[in-house]
């Protein structure tokens, strides 16, 4: 499903024309689309049905409350990697017994938020924690839930700053360990081991890494039961691909196909934390042209859209479809190949740094002071990691349904950018 398709020479979102919403909200704009944010969470559900699967979205992705409401409605439960992320499920009115708690670094305060929200289970990933959230635990005279993340020792082939499941990385604890920290769970009065975890990094376009992980889950699985554990959850974390390009990420359907065997085998409920594969390509980026130059050599474009805004580019070399909002050359299929009737230009933002860049040498047709650009797959791990360097207020954001559009969060202010400070 496209939720953002040109029809006679204008990008619509749904049935709504995004450069009216630029005028309208200004710019830089995120616009996402409510149908197709729905239709990639059913896609997963669906595929994974057979396994009674619950779907954890990944709050990191994108936080935006009535995204969470929309998908909480939509019987998505979370998973949150911050105290912050679980005030946030919980302000947007959704279930935290279905909330599962990752991260490397839970401090106690979190712990005891997330055991006094009742959320599913922590997913640990250190014997330290172990210990703080048992103590905490103690305190409170409850139990807590908690699943281990193993290190599988598995390269997912991702970027080196989105792996996460090859050994030597910071998430989890060895998975050669497991048995002597389910043993420790088992010893101990305030802990209850329901399953595991294992999250392999990010965007992960093949099926490989998946099979392997779901395959040591059932072993591991079947080890703990023979040693006395009560475990009946494998959680195999989010990560899914998503297509920035073309069509280059394979469907839920092709995941479930080599995760779902192994569950079954281990008769275990599946837990997963999809993202980027629900929300990425449920948004764009909205900007304007403010100038182009030539110099160096070189064709600029400048647009009001930064790496304050979407820092992916410099963070990650990621690439991201860029096109005009109203071209008057077609939208190719293939964007990195050369284009009639285009030159090759660099996008970059106004921010004072040389890494401030959306796009290097791309192909695109010659723009205009004022005309608006469309940064596609912007859904995911862009607001959320949007900050105000250089005094960059924060673009808004609007949710459209069909016909109708809707400003989901307002555009920050000169005074909201100095409104935590104080003069003596
Ligand atoms: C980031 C993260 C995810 C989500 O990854 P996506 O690529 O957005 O699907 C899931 N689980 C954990 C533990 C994460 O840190």
């Amino acid at each position: 499903m496209e939720a953002f398709q040109y029809r006679d020479g204008e990008l619509y979102c749904e049935n709504v024309s995004v450069k009216r919403l630029a005028e309208e909200y200004g710019t830089p704009l995120w616009v996402y689309s409510q149908a197709k944010l729905l239709h990639e969470f059913k896609a997963i559900r669906d595929a994974f049905a057979e396994a009674d699967p619950v779907i954890c979205y990944s709050v990191k992705a994108n936080s935006n409350l009535s995204i969470l409401e929309l998908l909480g409605q939509a019987g998505s439960s979370f998973d949150v990697v911050s105290g912050g992320e679980l005030y946030r499920v919980q302000q947007a009115g959704a279930d935290p017994t279905k909330v599962v708690f990752a991260g490397v670094g839970k401090t106690d305060g979190e712990i005891r938020a997330a055991l006094e929200a009742n959320i599913l289970m922590f997913n640990v990933e250190s014997e330290g924690e172990l210990d703080a959230i048992s103590a905490v635990a103690a305190e409170l005279g409850c139990v807590a839930p908690v699943a281990l993340r193993l290190n599988p020792d598995i390269d997912a082939k991702t970027h080196a700053k989105t792996t996460t499941g090859k050994r030597g990385n910071k998430f989890g604890m060895d998975i050669e360990r497991h048995n002597e920290l389910a043993a420790k769970v088992l010893a101990d009065p305030h802990l209850e081991l329901r399953g595991i975890h294992m999250h392999l990094g990010s965007p992960i376009l093949t099926t490989d890494p998946y099979e392997a992980a779901a395959k040591k889950a059932r072993d591991v699985v079947r080890q703990l039961r023979a040693e006395g554990h009560e475990t009946n959850w494998i959680n195999l974390g989010g990560g899914f691909g998503l297509s920035y390009k073309g069509d280059e990420a394979p469907p839920a359907s092709t995941y479930a196909e080599v995760i779902l065997p192994y569950v079954r085998e281990a008769e275990c409920r599946l837990a997963l934390e999809p993202g980027r594969s629900i929300c990425g390509n449920a948004g764009v980026l909205l900007s304007q042209v403010i100038f182009t130059k030539h110099e160096g050599g070189k064709q600029f474009v400048i647009q009001d859209a930064a790496m304050n805004d979407l820092v992916r580019p410099a963070m990650y070399d990621s690439f991201h479809r860029i096109w005009p909002v109203a071209p008057r050359v077609p939208a190719p299929v293939d964007y990195e190949a050369e284009i009639a009737g285009c030159q090759p230009v660099d996008v970059v933002g106004p921010v004072c740094e040389s890494g401030d860049c959306l796009a290097k040498n791309r192909w695109l047709p010659e723009l205009h002071r004022g005309e608006y650009l469309s940064t596609f797959s912007a859904g995911a791990y862009g607001t959320v990691m949007s900050s105000n360097y250089n005094s960059r207020p924060r673009g808004a954001e609007v949710l459209v349904d069909g016909e109708n559009a809707r400003l989901i969060r307002r555009r920050e202010t000169y005074d909201d950018l100095i409104a935590a400070e104080r003069l003596a």
